[in-house]
């Protein structure tokens, strides 16, 4: 049956409606009951080797859309919606957004998800299914505040299985169910992402907010994701979380080989298990403890094949985020780990004298990262500067030891949600303009580039971009009750809320162009402003960030005399959702984190995918976004990533002396605690910010400040020119290519996990 005859039948049968005439949440309900028939109805993946996909986190964002895209029924389906007065993006409003993950890791891992079943390669997420998600951030004074995220339906995406696990931790015993989601790869087979959860999940256990008792790990392990870890209550939560996605994920691979017939002693050649980061690290003396305690296994010999599985994914080098659990926690928690973890500790010793490079340190702690680079076979960074920061500076022992395990895959996003889905004015344009064919062969972009100078296809570019901002600035309305222009140049830095990214830079410069306003310095076009960003409920210095922002906002929307000039947002509880709305509108993307920091960032490859021009640093993927497009199509300022190692080696950065020998520093740093701000923000807040930019500055903020304000006002010049700013457009999108998670997978697929 044809997908159009088919939602007739179902929203008939079901609701005795037309489509017409039926309720939009009735029409949810019956595009949901078409999806998953046809899903049914879709082929497993299937090959002799398979990849495991293990994370805390998986950003998957609303499926409803994007599956209606993989299947190939989405145009059929708008069409029918249409002729009947519905609208697909309405009906989208029904469904809740999965708020499975922090920000670029989760959703990188749900990138990959889609990416591995179009490529049809066999491949599974393994996670948790945390009922509250995330949080729910909500403004309040100007503050964040965190509130639980629920969004789980009972008619949705998401089915329970019969697959159950009894997982010991510590004196604890819990009873493991299994969830899962079905992943579809654009015109490809079935996925599967695997979610586990506990039996006992206490939902009425969270009492205000996303406050609740830590230690009643029965009732609470698969609440949240990333409890507040201030504590060690916290901390502990984390490791019983962490231990219990591991074991589910260990004991489902093993029983998947031997349904399959697989002899475990060859598990390497039919599984490969990739880790996402050090969150999931146990996985490895937890696979080695249950091929020896149940499956009879010699301890080398389990040592020997787990090696030769399990491949590491870094995703940072932040100091902070390189998880060292403390062996008495681990001791608590997961008492069955200890003696395989010190064995794998010993034989580490008894190779390398290198304290460097030992699993166990002189303090008792367990390096997460060590273990997986000891034993496992590959490890990899994620973008190109990244690797290499790895290889000779962060990780320089391991890689002096083990040269072959390093690997480099720079990030990608799937075209199928950053373009299909969210921008369907684009898809069309593109469709029209160089066929249909860069829907699965992403190097079939540089054919736009033809088209440089041809005026229609430049002024049909513009026109989409017009389009897509005022369905924003309808949307920011409605959301948040501003009214933004819509003739403006749309200026957006969307991402989690730390201070390595440098929100605080960005507002500064919002500062500074406030000063220069009301000095009679008006910008040609209006400016308008956009951030989105969840801090972490514990980090004090992110959330005095974000007060910055809103009281920033605040004063300067309320500015009669500077309103007309420059707005600033920053929207509630930023998701992916969001992110689907934002980023085809923008027109100057934000990637201004301090060289070094970002490992590779994929915002940044979201933005120039759908035409905006990056201002950004020599950091993670901005640095392969500028070899692609050339200096003439990227804004690129600040110290280089060496410059800052070097800073920080030598301990000579001083915020203070730049605040002293600038005008525009100190005027702008100044004015967080002039009198302005302190009519509407919180003193303790604000002054915070001002001692710490004074005073500490560890992310550098001063030191790019002057470059960025110069490198800035370039591109809101250059705006001006539209011809050449609709090329630099062009240029972006023809050269986005490279970075679709299709060529990423590819790569993994063909240097680590050899499936086919
Ligand atoms: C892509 C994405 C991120 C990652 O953004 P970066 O700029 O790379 O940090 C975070 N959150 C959401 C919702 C995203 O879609």
């Amino acid at each position: 049956m044809n997908p159009k005859q088919q939602l007739q039948e179902i929203i008939c049968q079901t609701y005795g409606e037309t489509i017409a005439t039926c309720t939009g949440e009735q029409l949810y309900h019956g595009l949901l009951t078409l999806c998953r028939d046809r899903m049914s109805q879709t082929p497993v993946i299937e090959g002799k080797k398979k990849v495991y996909y293990i994370s805390m986190e998986f950003l998957i964002g609303k499926l409803l859309i994007n599956n209606l895209i993989n299947l190939g029924i989405y145009k059929e389906i708008r069409d029918l919606l249409e002729e009947n007065g519905k609208c697909l993006a309405e009906i989208e409003e029904y469904e809740p957004e999965p708020s499975l993950g922090n920000g670029g890791l989760g959703r990188l891992a749900a990138c990959f998800l889609d990416s591995i079943a179009t490529l049809g390669l066999p491949g599974d997420g393994i996670g948790l299914n945390y009922h509250f998600g995330l949080f729910k951030q909500v403004f309040q004074d100007n503050l964040q505040t965190q509130e639980k995220n629920e969004w789980q339906e009972k008619d949705g995406w998401l089915t329970k299985t019969d697959t159950t696990f009894e997982i010991s931790m510590g004196d604890k015993k819990v009873k493991a169910v299994l969830y899962d989601i079905s992943v579809i790869g654009y015109k490809n087979g079935l996925n599967k992402l695997h979610l586990f959860d506990i039996a006992s999940v206490d939902e009425e256990f969270v009492k205000e907010g996303i406050t609740f008792d830590k230690s009643a790990v029965e009732k609470n392990l698969t609440l949240f994701l990333y409890p507040d870890d201030s504590d060690e209550a916290g901390n502990l939560l984390r490791i019983y979380q962490e231990y219990f996605l591991v074991s589910c994920g260990a004991r489902l691979i093993l029983k998947e080989m031997k349904e399959k017939g697989y002899s475990l002693h060859k598990l390497h050649e039919h599984a490969v298990v990739q880790i996402n980061d050090t969150h999931p690290t146990m996985v490895i003396p937890e696979l080695i403890r249950l091929l020896t305690l149940e499956e009879g296994f010699s301890l080398e010999e389990a040592i020997d094949v787990v090696e030769k599985t399990c491949a590491y994914t870094n995703h940072t080098i932040l100091a902070e985020a390189l998880e060292k659990w403390p062996l008495k926690y681990l001791e608590r928690v997961t008492p069955q780990l200890i003696p395989i973890i010190r064995v794998l500790d010993k034989k580490v010793r008894e190779k390398y004298s290198d304290a460097k490079v030992q699993i166990i340190d002189k303090d008792d702690r367990v390096h997460m990262a060590h273990l997986d680079i000891h034993y496992g076979f590959s490890v990899n960074g994620v973008a190109a500067i990244h690797t290499e920061i790895l290889k000779h500076s962060e990780l320089k022992h391991f890689y002096n030891l083990y040269p072959e395990k390093f690997n480099n895959k720079t990030n990608g996003i799937t075209f199928r949600r950053w373009l299909l889905s969210c921008n369907r004015e684009l898809t069309d344009f593109l469709t029209e303009t160089i066929g249909p064919k860069f829907r699965q062969d992403e190097d079939e972009l540089l054919r736009l580039l033809d088209k440089k100078e041809d005026p229609a296809v430049l002024a049909r570019l513009a026109g989409i971009k017009q389009t897509k901002k005022n369905q924003l600035a309808a949307y920011i309305r409605k959301k948040e009750g501003i009214t933004i222009p819509t003739e403006a140049i749309y200026d957006i830095q969307i991402k989690r809320l730390h201070e390595y990214k440098r929100q605080q830079m960005n507002a500064l410069y919002i500062i500074h162009k406030y000063l220069e306003i009301k000095g009679g310095n008006k910008p040609k076009t209006p400016l308008v402003f956009i951030f989105g960003a969840k801090a972490a409920p514990a980090y004090v210095i992110a959330k005095d960030i974000i007060h910055l922002i809103l009281v920033l906002s605040k004063l300067i929307n309320e500015d009669e005399e500077v309103n007309p000039y420059m707005k600033v947002v920053m929207v509630e509880n930023y998701n992916v959702t969001y992110a689907e709305k934002l980023i085809p509108a923008c027109d100057l993307s934000e990637q201004i984190s301090l060289a070094s920091k970002e490992a590779s960032g994929t915002g940044n490859m979201k933005f120039m995918l759908n035409g905006a021009v990056t201002i950004g640093t020599r950091d993670g993927a901005n640095v392969e976004i500028r070899e692609l497009v050339g200096d003439d199509n990227i804004y690129i300022f600040g110290e280089d990533s060496q410059a800052v190692i070097n800073h920080y080696a030598s301990k000579d950065y001083i915020p203070k002396q730049y605040y002293d020998n600038s005008f525009i520093i100190k005027r702008a740093v100044d004015f967080i605690v002039g009198e302005k701000m302190l009519s509407i923000g919180k003193r303790e807040h604000l002054e915070r910010l001002y001692q710490e930019l004074l005073n500490k500055d560890w992310f550098m903020t001063l030191l790019d400040f002057v470059d960025y304000v110069r490198v800035k006002e370039q591109a809101f010049a250059d705006y001006e020119n539209k011809d050449k700013w609709r090329r630099m457009m062009l240029t972006n999108i023809a050269k986005a290519g490279y970075f679709s998670s299709d060529r990423t997978i590819a790569e993994y697929n063909a240097d680590i996990w050899k499936l086919k």
